[in-house]
């Protein structure tokens, strides 16, 4: 018996991240350490237990009295839970770090639509063709980090 996940220190071992994995098949994402891909050996650990709409729930098969006994337990459950947009069922010992971790991406996305909006100010005004060109391309930059997290409602932070 492997239980190599659950000793990081606050994990409560209660096993629910494995338990009831939401997963769309359709769309081959799980929604667990942010919005993951199934990967090609993930879903053979899956039992399916419930259906809701376009989610199924799923137990891993390798949860043993709420251990992992996984031999060859795979990288993304060894780091879990790593995203700031985890998604953590209730009373898992993570969630004041994960908070903390999203706080800290939104505070960051916020500055960057500040900067964005200053840019832009500047570009409109500045007759310097240069610093147009180069105020742009900061504005793309900043967008395209703002646009990673669109899926999770980067756009309303
Ligand atoms: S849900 Fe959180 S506390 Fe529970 S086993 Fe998973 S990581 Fe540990
Ligand atoms: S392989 Fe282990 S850590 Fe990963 S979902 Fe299964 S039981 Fe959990």
């Amino acid at each position: 018996m492997y239980n190599i996940i659950m000793e990081r220190e606050l994990c409560n071992k209660c096993g629910e991240c494995c338990r009831r994995i939401p997963v769309d098949f359709g769309r081959n994402i799980m929604y667990r350490d942010g919005i993951q891909p199934l990967g090609k050996v993930f879903p053979s650990y899956l039992n399916p237990i419930e259906k809701r709409d376009n989610i199924t729930f799923c137990t891993c098969k390798y949860l043993e009295n709420n251990l992992c006994s996984n031999p060859d337990k795979p990288e993304i459950c060894k780091v879990f839970p790593y995203s700031p947009l985890a998604f953590l069922p209730d009373g898992c010992g993570f969630e004041g770090e994960i908070f903390l971790k999203k706080e800290h991406l939104m505070q960051k996305i916020r500055k960057l639509k500040e900067e964005i909006l200053d840019y832009k100010i500047r570009a409109a005004t500045t007759g310097d063709r240069a610093e147009q060109r180069q105020l742009q391309r900061l504005i793309q930059t900043h967008q395209a980090f703002i646009d990673k997290y669109k899926s999770y409602g980067s756009s309303d932070w």
